[in-house]
């Protein structure tokens, strides 16, 4: 993995909580759909509080 240099061991934390730091476009959240309840993965980190969709659910939703 890293070898010792530039890193510090904070950093290496930060990066680790926050997997999803810059633009990963394979980085996949895995969610539990709020309509029919099925687990799901989206490209973006899920906002605690609101609902997330799967992917069919989310083109429903979409069209209200
Ligand atoms: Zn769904």
């Amino acid at each position: 993995m890293f070898s010792n240099g530039n890193e510090h061991p904070k950093l290496e934390e930060v990066k680790k909580l926050s997997s999803g730091y810059g633009d990963r476009p394979r980085k996949m959240y895995k969610i539990t759909c709020s309509d029919c309840g099925k687990e799901a993965e989206v490209p973006f980190k899920p906002t605690e509080g609101r609902p997330v969709y799967c992917k069919e659910c989310f083109q429903k939703h979409r069209k209200y």
